[in-house]
């Protein structure tokens, strides 16, 4: 009634539409969604968060300034303004508007330094002055989105989110004041929305009420923007995100979720507040008893209609439509046998919790009644725990408690869904699913609306159980049994070299629009864009690369490749898959993406053939992860080798012992040897054509082909410790500068002249030869007949031969091209589209 009541003043034509990081990501991003405003007819008002990436930058240079590091303070300020001021200048016409912008731009980056150098000296940072100094991020893309649709012509205004949305001031975490939020935005606001101007509010951020800043938990955007909708009696609430809608699941652990055409609110509050990153999870609670619809669009693609959520009950035939996954847990147990029939245990356990100022997130009980037990984040579960020994002392003492513990490491999933209430076997079939996948399951809980079961998991099996969930269901099928989209695959290429170059043309050309370049990483830092990199700004990065420029300097952002994964991978991609080009140890950043929902192709040997120690970490990352991955370009670059192997096996084969040659280089100066040619002279003739690594040693140590081999071995079983290879250069010249290797070089060409004449003579020939089986590896010099398989090759080629069970006496064998950046793209993109189709 009361609604009604209200919005009789109303517009009910208003629309509230709220931008988020991800669309806000660069300046063709923010001119897309200027667009889309300026398009609309209608009364509208605009709530934008905090440039993509923004808000993490702001709280880490304040954290670490914080503890006592004022520098990151500094360059999170220096970041800050070179991004705004770069919009600015892209999408704002010169002028007094844009010179307004870049001067408040500058006032906000040096109050920010200012203010995170002051408290570094505190050595702790308050949730307010947090607050305080991360308002900035909304504060700072509000005005800029204001003036670039004011400078298209569009009437708009922007409007402080604290002067509008109160809030009960519990900073980092304030729930809105509805009562004075409703009188503020309404005085302010409706003259505005009468005389046909759009509002622009930054979200996330309200008012306390000693009149300092206060901001509503991570993501608040959303939830400013159903605040302030259910105040002025708006009809609709649009999320513009980088994903198609609400999904069935997140979609960075279960690659088939699929759009949900429609939710019912309850639903889709279930989902937020069980941790689905797509909504703040209070985002729904203003919209309760309304008959506001929300909608979750993809703004990539502005005209497909996405999620509707409202009072509808549709899809009645699936009892369960999505799952949802709170991560970073800790179950918190109170267990004792004499519990049981004592009242009162469970009030006071949670009266404890919450005198501790600490939410749960969901409780379970345990089948005997002898425990009760309750999750919460694993940052506060160590408080949790002493509360409760505090206040459980006596009952402790007498032994009527046994305990108080804490597991740590858990993730809570939610299965959502209204119909689930009269359907039975709901719960039987999710247990059963996860017991077919050998997921052992901590707790459980049915909640008491009916709405969801949700269970506790070890975090690491998390996107498992997330997966034989949704299979159990057929998520996969709402939405008529196909996917919405084309099934993509998002690429992020770890290094950007002589390899990504070709890889991004042949992605373009043989890709179907279904594998897109989004990101690069190099040591400086990274470029990103969700909706995929386009071509000729790939063109540019390598030209740039190939000058000795750093992606940071060619329009990328400053970061390490650790920070760079983690932005990218809150951002959206489709079925992401990290491509390692570098030659670098990459093992523990490469676990970091496995966990954060990356599939992996390598075409760097060094993570796959360091110790074995490191080699099995790498393994029980993927394994624990349930992502895959895929190294076909490390050993045999375009051509099938590993795949050679796999169809072996699987078709009950065995390989017993792989031996060939491998390496373009070592094969090149081989041959040109016995064509007469100067040992140092074939070597710098193989670095000119880039059959060699820029210091040629990295090839004639060997080192190469004895990974290769390793990685082979490890295949077959191989466990030992990793072996030394023949090395080519003398111990004199292994460590000296590669220029005075280069100029040394000459010394050696006699010695190699008499051996090769020496060979000739008995009608033989050197090859550098590698031979793996289950037992040993090696890699070195080997003396063979002219007419012998590996005798008779020439130049680059590489030839491997397979020896097995059923190959015994004729073995199997693979051979082509030697590697080249060429050969070893068509290698990578091959693995990336087969992690596409499986
Ligand atoms: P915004 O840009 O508005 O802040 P977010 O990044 O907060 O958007 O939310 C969108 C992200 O939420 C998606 O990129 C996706 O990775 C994640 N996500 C998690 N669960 C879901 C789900 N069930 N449906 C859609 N997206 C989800
Ligand atoms: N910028 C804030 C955040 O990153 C709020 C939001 O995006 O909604 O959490
Ligand atoms: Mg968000």
């Amino acid at each position: 009634m009361a609604a009604k009541r209200r919005r009789a003043g109303s517009d009910v034509r208003l629309e509230v539409w709220k931008f988020g990081g991800a669309s806000l990501a660069d300046a063709t991003a923010v001119a897309n969604a200027v667009s889309l405003v300026r398009a609309h007819r209608g009364p509208l008002l605009v709530v934008v968060s905090a440039l993509a990436g923004v808000t993490d930058s702001l709280l880490d240079g304040a954290r670490r300034s914080a503890a006592g590091v004022p520098e990151a303070a500094s360059a999170a300020a220096a970041v800050f303004l070179r991004r705004h001021r770069d919009l600015a200048q892209a999408l704002v016409p010169a002028g007094a508007a844009r010179r307004r912008l870049l001067a408040l731009a500058d006032a906000q980056a040096r109050e920010y330094r200012e203010i995170a150098h002051a408290m570094s000296a505190l050595a702790d940072l308050s949730a307010r002055a947090s607050d305080t100094l991360v308002a900035r991020g909304e504060r700072a893309a509000s005005a800029l989105f204001a003036t670039a649709l004011a400078s298209t012509g569009r009437r708009a205004e922007r409007v402080d989110a604290a002067a509008i949305v109160a809030t009960d001031g519990r900073h980092g975490q304030a729930a809105p004041d509805l009562d004075e939020t409703r009188r503020l935005s309404r005085g302010l606001l409706l003259p505005l929305l009468k005389r046909g101007v759009v509002p622009v509010v930054p979200g996330f951020i309200g008012s306390a009420p000693d009149g300092t800043v206060a901001t509503l938990g991570r993501g608040g955007s959303d939830l400013t923007a159903t605040i302030l909708a259910r105040c002025l009696g708006a009809s609709r609430v649009v999320l513009w995100k980088d994903v198609p809608g609400i999904l069935t699941a997140d979609p960075r652990a279960v690659p088939d979720a699929r759009l949900l055409p429609q939710m019912h609110h309850r639903e889709a509050a279930e989902v937020a507040y069980f941790g689905a990153k797509v909504l703040h999870p209070r985002a729904l609670i203003p919209l309760d008893g309304s008959r506001i619809t929300l909608h979750v669009r993809s703004f990539v693609e502005p005209t497909r209609p996405g999620t509707e959520v409202s009072t509808r009950r549709t899809l009645a035939h699936y009892p369960v439509k999505a799952l949802a996954t709170i991560r970073g847990q800790s179950l918190v147990t109170v267990a004792g046998k004499g519990m049981m029939g004592v009242p009162g245990i469970a009030a006071r356990t949670f009266a404890a919790v919450h005198a501790a100022g600490l939410s749960v997130s969901t409780i379970f009980q345990s089948s005997s009644e002898s425990s009760i037990g309750f999750t919460l984040s694993e940052l506060e579960a160590e408080r949790a725990v002493a509360a409760l020994r505090a206040s459980f002392r006596s009952e402790i003492e007498t032994g009527l408690i046994d305990g108080v513990g804490a597991r740590h490491g858990v993730a809570v999933i939610a299965v959502v869904g209204h119909g689930m209430a009269g359907a039975p076997g709901i719960a039987a079939r999710v247990f059963s699913a996860l017991a077919a996948r050998r997921i052992n399951v901590i707790a459980i809980a049915q909640g008491s609306s009916e709405l969801n079961i949700s269970f506790v998991v070890e975090e690491a099996q998390a996107a498992e159980a997330a997966r034989a969930v949704h299979g159990a269901f057929q998520l996969s099928k709402i939405g008529g049994g196909r996917a919405l989209e084309k099934p993509r695959t998002d690429v992020v290429l770890l290094g950007f070299g002589r390899v990504g170059r070709p890889l991004a043309e042949m992605a373009a050309v043989h890709g179907e629009g279904r594998i897109r370049i989004v990101a690069a990483l190099d040591r400086s830092g990274y470029v990103f864009d969700p909706r995929g990199l386009a071509r000729r700004r790939i063109q540019r990065l390598a030209e740039g690369k190939d000058r000795g420029e750093l992606l940071a300097d060619l329009g990328g952002r400053r970061a390490t490749a650790a920070e760079a994964l983690r932005s990218i991978s809150a951002h959206a991609v489709t079925h992401p898959v990290l491509v390692d080009l570098t030659a670098e140890e990459t093992t523990d950043l490469l676990s970091e993406a496995l966990g954060q929902g990356f599939d992996l192709v390598l075409a760097n040997k060094r993570p796959l053939a360091g110790s074995p120690a490191a080699y099995r970490r790498l393994f029980e990352a993927v394994a624990a992860s349930g992502r895959r991955v895929r190294y076909e370009a490390t050993v045999g670059a375009g051509h099938p080798v590993l795949d050679t192997i796999r169809k072996l096996v699987e078709t009950g084969d065995r390989v017993l012992r792989i031996e060939g040659c491998v390496s373009g280089t070592l094969g090149y100066v081989l041959s040109a040897l016995e064509e007469g040619r100067a040992f140092s002279e074939a070597v710098r003739e193989a670095v000119r054509l880039a059959y060699a690594e820029p210091d040629p040693r990295e090839d004639l140590s060997g080192q190469d082909v004895l990974r290769k081999g390793l990685i082979l071995a490890r295949l077959l079983g191989y466990e030992g410790p990793v072996p030394k290879a023949e090395s080519l250069v003398p111990a004199a010249l292994r460590s000296i500068p590669r220029a005075s290797f280069l100029a040394q070089m000459s010394r050696l060409d006699d010695a190699w002249r008499r051996r090769v004449a020496a060979e000739t003579a008995r009608g033989r020939v050197l090859r550098y030869v590698v031979v793996a089986t289950s037992r040993s590896v090696q890699a070195g010099l080997r003396s063979l007949p002219r007419e012998s398989l590996l005798g008779a090759l020439t130049g680059t080629r590489n030839l491997l031969s397979f020896t097995t069970r059923r190959y015994r006496t004729e073995p199997l064998v693979v051979a082509g091209p030697g590697a080249g950046p060429e050969v070893t793209a068509a290698g990578v993109l091959n693995d990336i589209q087969s992690l596409g189709t499986e």
